[in-house]
C-alpha cells in the first residue's frame, strides 16, 4: 500500500484479485514461493510523459499522457488508451492489472497494459482533437510496436481518434505497420466486428450466464448504463437476442422508454452529433413515455430490471444500488465497463444468488477482436463480419465456461469472480515460472 500510495482503484483491484488467489497458492505453493504474485503487482514498466497541445485559440495546454507496460508474459503488452479528465496514474495501473489477467482469459497470445491522458475531449474541436492526438503519439511511438506494445481505444478514444494516432505513428516511423494499433477504420486495416465487440462479448457472455438456469434474453427487461461504444453495441445485442433495454445513461443522467429504447435515435445523438442522452426524452416528445433523470435526482439502478449492464465507468453501482436490484428482482449482472460495481456490490450480488459477470471476463470480447484485428493484419487478410463475430461468439463461450469450471474445481462453484481470478492467473503464472525471475 505504501508503495502505490493514493491509488485507490489499483489497490480494490489487486485486492480483488488476491482475495481469489488463497485457493490457488494452498494447491500450488510454488507460485508463492517464486513471489509471483509481487512481481504481478509491479509493472515492467511504467511511462509518464508531456502532452503540450494548442487550441483553436493558440492558447497551449499541457497533458499527462501515461502508458503502463503491466505484464508481456503473454505476449506484446496489449490494452486500451483512455482520454477522460479523471485519468491517472492509479486509474491507469488498475486498469492494466485487470487487462493482463482479462487478456489472458481470452486463450489468445497477448500480454497487458492500458495508457491514456487527463486529456478531456469534450466539447473539442476536430482539429483540437487532432492536434492533441498527434502531439500524444510524438512521445508514446517510441514505445509501442508490432511485437512490443499495441494500444487501442477506450473512453474517449474510438476510430477518430485511432486514425489521427495511427497517422502521426506512420509519418514519425516511415512504416506502415499495420498491427502497431487496433481499433483503426476499416479503410486501413480495421476489422469489421470490433467496435461491436465488447458489447455484444457482455451480451454474449451474460447469456451464457442465464442459460445456466435455463434462461436467456428472451422477453426481459433490461438496463444498460452509459451510452458509448459499449452500451450502444450491448443495447443492440440485447435487442436481437428478444430482451427489452428500457434505460441507459451518460455522466449527467439517464432515460427510461418503457417501450423499448429506439437504438437509432440513441446513436444518431451520441455517434452521429456527439450530444447528450437527455435530448432523447426532448425528442421522442411529451406523450412518448420516454423520460429523463438528471444523475443528481436519482441512480439508473433504480429502474427495475431483471438484467443489469454496467458500461460506464469503474465504481458506477454500489452496494446501495446493489441491495435496489436484489429488490427489484434481479437475475445477473454483466459487467461491460472496467470494475463498475463496488466491491460492496459484488458481495451483495454474491450472497442474493444473482450472476454476476466481472468484468475482465465478460467484456473482454473487445480486445479479444482486438487480437483478431493483429491476426488479420499480420496476415494480410481481411474477414467477414460473419465470420469475426463467429469468433468472438465462440471466445466468450470459452471464456464463460473456463471460469466456470475454474470456480467449480477450486471449491466456488458459480464464483464468476473467483473463476475468472483464478484462470487468468495461472494462464499467466505459467509462463512466468518457465522464464525465470524476470
Ligand atoms: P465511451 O467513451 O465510448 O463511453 C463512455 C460512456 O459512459 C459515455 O456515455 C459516458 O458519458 C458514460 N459515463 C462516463 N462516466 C459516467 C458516469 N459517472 N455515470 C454515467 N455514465 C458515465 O467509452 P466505452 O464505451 O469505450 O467504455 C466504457 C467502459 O467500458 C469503460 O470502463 C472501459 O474501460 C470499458 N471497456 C471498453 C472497451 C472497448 O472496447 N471500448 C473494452 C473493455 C472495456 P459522458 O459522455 O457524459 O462522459
Amino acid at each position: 500500500l505504501r508503495r502505490n500510495a493514493g491509488e485507490a482503484e489499483f489497490h480494490q483491484a489487486v485486492r480483488e484479485v488476491l482475495e481469489s488467489l488463497g485457493r490457488v497458492v494452498a494447491k500450488r505453493p510454488e507460485y508463492l514461493e517464486s513471489s509471483l504474485i509481487e512481481r504481478l503487482c509491479e509493472p515492467e514498466r511504467q511511462i509518464i510523459f508531456r502532452v503540450p497541445w494548442t487550441d483553436d485559440q493558440n492558447k497551449v495546454h499541457i497533458n499527462r499522457g501515461f502508458r503502463v507496460q503491466f505484464s508481456s508474459a503473454m505476449g506484446p503488452y496489449k490494452g486500451g488508451l483512455r482520454f477522460h479528465p479523471s485519468v491517472n496514474v492509479g486509474i491507469i495501473k488498475f486498469l492494466g492489472f485487470e487487462q493482463t489477467f482479462k487478456n489472458a482469459l481470452t486463450g489468445l497470445p497477448i500480454g497487458g497494459g492500458k495508457g491514456g491522458s487527463d486529456f478531456d475531449p469534450k466539447g473539442r474541436s476536430e482539429a483540437e482533437v487532432m492536434r492533441f492526438c498527434q502531439s500524444f503519439m510524438s512521445e508514446l511511438y517510441r514505445h509501442i510496436g508490432e511485437y512490443t506494445d499495441v494500444p487501442a481505444g477506450d473512453m474517449g478514444v474510438g476510430a477518430r481518434e485511432i486514425g489521427y494516432m495511427f497517422g502521426q505513428y506512420k509519418r514519425l516511423t516511415n512504416r506502415y505497420e499495420a498491427g502497431v494499433l487496433t481499433g483503426k477504420g476499416l479503410f486501413y486495416g480495421g476489422s469489421l466486428a470490433r467496435k461491436e465487440a465488447t458489447g455484444y462479448g457482455n451480451t454474449y457472455f451474460t447469456r451464457a450466464m442465464l442459460q445456466t438456469d435455463g434462461n436467456d434474453f428472451d422477453g426481459k427487461t433490461v438496463v444498460v448504463s452509459g451510452s458509448g461504444n459499449v452500451a450502444i453495441y450491448t443495447i443492440e445485442k440485447v435487442q436481437e437476442f428478444g430482451g427489452k433495454v428500457i434505460a441507459c445513461s451518460d455522466s449527467s443522467g439517464y432515460i427510461v422508454d418503457e417501450n423499448g429504447l429506439d437504438l437509432e435515435l440513441v446513436q444518431q445523438i451520441k455517434e452521429v452529433r456527439r450530444g447528450r442522452i437527455s435530448e432523447y426524452a426532448r425528442l421522442k416528445g411529451e406523450g412518448s413515455g420516454a423520460y429523463y433523470v438528471k444523475s443528481a435526482d436519482g441512480s439508473i439502478w433504480d429502474v427495475p430490471c431483471q438484467v443489469a449492464m454496467p458500461s460506464a465507468t469503474q465504481n458506477e453501482l454500489t452496494g446501495k444500488d446493489a441491495k435496489t436490484l436484489i429488490k427489484n428482482g434481479v437475475l445477473a449482472v454483466g459487467e461491460g465497463a472496467n470494475m463498475p460495481c463496488t466491491p460492496e456490490a459484488i458481495r451483495a450480488f454474491q450472497q442474493a444468488g444473482v450472476k454476476f459477470g466481472p468484468g475482465k471476463a465478460a467484456n473482454a470480447g473487445g480486445v479479444a477482436t482486438s487480437a483478431l484485428e493483429m491476426q488479420q493484419n499480420a496476415s494480410r487478410d481481411r474477414w467477414t463480419f460473419e465470420k469475426t463475430e463467429t469468433k468472438l461468439a465462440d471466445i466468450m463461450r470459452d471464456i464463460h465456461d473456463s471460469c466456470y469450471a475454474t470456480a467449480e474445481e477450486y471449491g466456488a462453484p458459480g464464483d464468476y469472480v473467483a473463476g475468472a481470478n483464478i484462470a487468468g492467473f495461472i494462464r499467466v503464472a505459467e509462463p512466468m515460472l518457465a522464464f525465470g525471475v524476470i
